[in-house]
């Protein structure tokens, strides 16, 4: 299993464990079945949202230019080592992106 698919599970399982423990105190508090539905659809989304999130994280790279004041980066997302040594050359490089100098 990848890295990045171990990491996306454990977040997913740690928001489903948050949501469910919220679920039982909010339901020992009396609170209405659809207010705790709502709460626990939120936590799990964003749970499931930050886990995808720090999956594209681990699966791709930023490369970003040196000099000061260029703001051009590239990010590549499943792509073979050649083509991320193309990409890197190109972000790193500033006279291959040219910009201002
Ligand atoms: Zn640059």
């Amino acid at each position: 299993m990848q890295k990045s698919t171990v990491v996306e599970a454990s977040i997913a399982l740690a928001s489903g464990i948050v949501a469910a423990s919220l679920g039982s105190e909010l339901a020992s508090h009396h609170v209405s079945p659809a207010a705790i539905v709502t709460a626990l659809l939120a936590v799990v989304s964003t749970g499931l949202y930050v886990a995808q999130q720090l999956g594209q994280g681990f699966r791709s790279a930023l490369y970003t230019c040196p000099v000061k004041g260029c703001t051009a980066s590239i990010r590549a997302k499943d792509t073979s080592p050649a083509e991320l040594d193309r990409l890197r050359s190109i972000a790193t490089d500033h006279s291959k992106h040219g910009g201002p100098r």
